[in-house]
């Protein structure tokens, strides 16, 4: 396992003597206790990421608003809040699970999203979050519409497209023209003085978000110098703007290269920092997968090995609808046996799930540590758009999630049964 060693420092996850172990909690006595599928997180990793973004923005007035997708367990959002965390959602949804998470964090909650319906804007506006953040015309004249059937005002700022090309998966970026999120910055100075003029809308700030899992910090400082640009016409134009918006996206690495994430952060920081020049701004982050991905891994039992031909398959009990990211972004996970066999022997295989689909893969021809039936194998780096993407497809009850904190070990969702999964329908 020496190749796969120089990741290590960025996961939670390590082996102590054969056995893989969350801190100090061995992963297969979790197995045990509670099954597999399995997620398991680390809360103290959580918080370390955590940490990282308040030390490097310690000089900056800002507020981080976790992007409640990238994974939107309960038990998670209550941890952030307790640090102070404020929330990035898209949903009414999300804003349900922060209201119950943490009432007082619904002052620090900002809600982004393409398709906003009356319902969540009521509740938004009701609740008194933070600020929307408008992507588009059509959506910010609804806004004025219910702001004043409610007499509430809407704290706003336009998400603008700055046109800035960010290296990612093309179904994870976000911020060129051609995307169907925000608005085109050229026209977005006409668009804020026409808010302006309405008594019900207040524009506060300027959003930007490029895409997710965005390695090289150069395009983010490329987006927010062009929203900086803007907010400075915004003010001469007598605008009242306080707020920036800078997007999540910040990246990490799935696979085996060194990466140091705190040394990552700092330099993020620096070049959100660069960008802003010295603007008088209050300054909002929403980093999702940074503070999740690595904190989670996706237990799993080999149900079967097998031969077709030329080829070998690991057939895990996980499968897509608990873990999309290979089968919708070719996305890699590396996985490691959680018990650690003395023999070096290997084998190449492709890592399948039991759902009918080709399309139901972890791994496609990747050397592994020779596993067999019955033996436990971990997905790392599952923590952030895993469970919130998981599915039902197959008729296959959803995964149980168990947060370790402290060396403590809480399950915080317990395994979806057969009856609730059945539960909503008639005939
Ligand atoms: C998804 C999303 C984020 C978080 O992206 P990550 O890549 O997980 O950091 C932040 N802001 C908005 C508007 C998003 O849609």
């Amino acid at each position: 396992m020496t190749k796969r060693q120089s990741g290590v420092e960025a996961r939670p996850f390590v082996y102590q003597g054969r056995t893989l172990s969350c801190k100090d909690v061995a992963l297969d006595t979790l197995a045990d206790k509670f099954g597999t599928p399995l997620y398991v997180y680390s809360g103290d990793q959580i918080l370390e990421r955590r940490a990282m973004f308040a030390q490097e923005f310690a000089g900056v007035e800002h507020t981080v608003c976790y992007a409640v997708k990238a994974n939107s367990s309960l038990a998670i959002l209550k941890l952030l809040a307790k640090s102070g965390t404020g929330f990035d959602i898209v949903s009414g949804g999300e804003l349900a699970r922060v209201m119950l998470a943490d009432q007082k964090a619904v002052e620090r909650v900002v809600f982004s999203g393409v398709g906003k319906q009356a319902e969540e804007m009521d509740l938004a506006l009701n609740s008194g979050i933070l600020m929307f953040n408008v992507e588009s015309e059509a959506e910010l004249e609804l806004l004025a519409a219910r702001a004043a059937a409610l007499k509430k005002k809407a704290r706003i700022a336009l998400r603008v497209n700055p046109d800035v090309f960010a290296e990612t998966h093309p179904y994870i970026s976000t911020g060129l023209r051609e995307h169907k999120f925000g608005i085109d910055i050229r026209i977005a100075r006409k668009v804020y003085r026409r808010a302006a003029k309405h008594q019900w809308l207040e524009p506060v700030g300027v959003s930007v978000h490029i895409g997710s899992q965005i390695r090289s910090t150069e395009p983010f400082g490329a987006a927010l110098a062009r929203v900086v640009d803007l907010v400075k016409q915004l003010r001469k134009d007598g605008l009242n703007i306080r707020y920036v918006d800078a997007g999540g996206g910040l990246g990490i690495e799935y696979g085996t290269g060194n990466f140091d994430p705190a040394a990552k952060v700092h330099e993020y920081a620096n070049a959100l920092k660069k960008a802003m020049g010295g603007l008088d701004i209050h300054l909002l982050l929403e980093p999702g997968r940074f503070f999740v991905a690595q904190a989670g891994a996706l237990l799993s039992r080999v149900l079967y090995t097998k031969v077709n031909g030329s080829k070998t398959f690991v057939i895990t009990d996980a499968a897509m609808n608990d873990l999309i990211r290979p089968a919708l972004y070719q996305a890699h996970h590396e996985i490691w046996p959680v018990t650690r066999s003395a023999s070096k022997k290997t084998l190449v295989a492709d890592v399948v799930g039991p759902v009918c689909e080709s399309g139901d893969f972890f791994a496609r021809d990747r050397e592994l540590p020779t596993v067999k039936s019955g033996d436990l194998v971990a997905l790392l780096d599952a923590g952030a758009y895993g469970m919130t993407q998981a599915s039902n497809y197959n008729t296959r009850a959803r995964a149980a999630e168990v947060l370790v904190r402290d060396g403590k070990v809480k399950l915080v969702r317990r395994r979806e049964t057969l009856k609730e999964m059945l539960a909503q329908e008639v005939f």
